[in-house]
């Protein structure tokens, strides 16, 4: 294990950190919801890795969808048509809010997120911007990154994409308006409306209908049809970046259907290929297809639409209808809400629990006041937090849990039973006495 970890360090890069002190753990083994480190170390998998492998570790069907393709066709250019191309694309049309009508294949989110900006801005033409929120990750590619409002676009700023306009997120822990709902009456999506008239040339609003690696915040019921209606009233295109929100996670296939909405365009990946083979999807709807009919797509790649990776969005269609999936995570919902807030009740440094699905945040908190362990800037140095050393210490303990400056994000595989929801939040329980440590009144 030293071994591997070792040459790692010296041959590969670690991401989002600086390269002294990285030492991963050499993972040999995976199943369900469970991993394994060259020792024989179990881990359970409380976040899905990126929250991304939502059908869990070594599904047997999407692993046979890879093998069989890979055996009859594993490329062929994008000039050419194949069937698995076909059944991808109907078993997506399924799943996919009913708007969403065409498709283009990539290989990740941000490059599912950099195409839905290049078509809109054609299909928009002249109108170029595209308003994007604060709290949001939306890829790390320099039109990603630009379009992601957290720290992470500080870190690729003067050289970021222009035309991008930020607008605040309902983020109702923190109000960044320093309002409270309802009696905000949503000051926060309203302001949109404000800002696409003043701004004028404004081709897209993105958003994650669930803020994901910002901190699962989950918006008040009318903040995504409000924020429909204000797009559509402007002429705006919609796109609703289901990254991470999409395929189960929040117990509906994708998570605007949570509350009845239907996005222009539609960008995921990580669940559609259950992140065993990079996929990226961006759905169209029917104005942005019809478009294209007599302008030209000026957008593709060599990698685009793959065959391997395509194979396996039937299988992951399939596997969710087999283990009814999407009723799992709908039963369990209110006992992971339950659970997560009897530990906000036992610890003081537990400041907000919220969630939905299988997708939960424990937001921690160093006082009474609310103040967040870590704030952004320490993050952008490449410093570790409080609640860095807190999920260093849940690892120790046997649990995966991915983590942002000063939450837990709980997210576990969607086949993982009652019981093993039960292992990760005891786990957390005992591990959250360190925070509780930190805590000052
Ligand atoms: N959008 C969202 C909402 C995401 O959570 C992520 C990844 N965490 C991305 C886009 C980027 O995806 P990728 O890492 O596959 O480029």
């Amino acid at each position: 294990m030293e071994q591997i970890s070792e040459r790692s360090r010296e041959l590969l890069y670690g991401t989002w950190r600086k390269q002294r002190g990285w030492s991963p753990i050499n993972v040999v083994s995976a199943d369900g919801v469970y991993f394994f480190d060259s020792s024989g170390k179990r881990y359970l998998d409380f976040s899905s890795q990126l929250v991304s492998t939502n059908l869990g570790h070594r599904n047997g069907a999407v692993i046979d969808a890879i093998v069989e393709q890979a055996k009859k066709l594993p490329y062929v250019s994008p000039a050419f048509t194949t069937e698995v191309k076909i059944r991808a694309a109907e078993a997506l049309l399924k799943v996919v809010p009913k708007s969403i009508r065409k498709f283009f294949f990539s290989t990740s989110g941000a490059e599912a997120n950099e195409a839905a900006v290049k078509l809109s801005r054609m299909v928009k033409s002249p109108a170029y911007k595209v308003l994007a929120r604060y709290r949001s990750y939306h890829g790390s590619t320099y039109g990603a990154i630009s379009l992601t409002g957290d720290y992470r676009r500080w870190l690729a700023e003067p050289h970021t994409m222009p035309g991008i306009v930020r607008y605040p997120e309902p983020y109702c822990f923190r109000c960044p308006l320093k309002l409270n709902y309802p009696q905000c009456g949503l000051a926060c999506v309203n302001y949109v409306d404000y800002v696409i008239k003043q701004e004028s040339n404004v081709a897209a609003v993105v958003v994650e209908p669930i803020t994901g690696t910002n901190g699962v915040i989950v918006p008040p019921p009318e903040y995504l049809p409000t924020l429909r209606k204000i797009t559509s009233e402007n002429g705006v295109l919609f796109i609703a970046d289901e990254v991470m929100t999409g395929w189960g996670r929040t117990g509906e296939w994708f998570a605007v259907n949570r509350w009845g909405v239907e996005p222009d365009i539609l960008t995921t990946a990580k669940g559609a290929s259950n992140t065993y083979v990079p996929l990226g999807v961006t759905g169209t709807s029917k104005e942005v297809a019809d478009f294209f009919e007599d302008h030209l797509f000026a957008h593709g790649h060599t990698y685009e639409a793959h065959p391997l990776a395509l194979a396996t969005i039937p299988a992951v269609v399939a596997e969710f209808e087999r283990m009814k999936l999407l009723d799992h995570v709908k039963r369990l919902e209110s006992y992971i809400g339950k659970r997560l807030n009897e530990l906000k009740e036992s610890h003081r440094s537990v400041g907000d629990v919220r969630g939905v699905g299988f997708f939960w945040a424990l937001e921690l908190v160093k006082d009474s006041r609310n103040t967040p362990f870590s704030d952004y800037p320490q993050r952008a140095i490449g410093e570790p937090g409080e609640v860095d050393r807190l999920a260093a210490k849940l690892l120790e303990m046997g649990v995966y849990v991915y983590n942002g400056p000063s939450w837990l994000i709980i997210a576990p595989p969607l086949v993982a039973t009652e019981e093993q929801l039960d292992e990760g939040i005891r786990a957390i329980d005992n591990a959250l006495k360190y925070t509780d440590d930190k805590y000052s009144q």
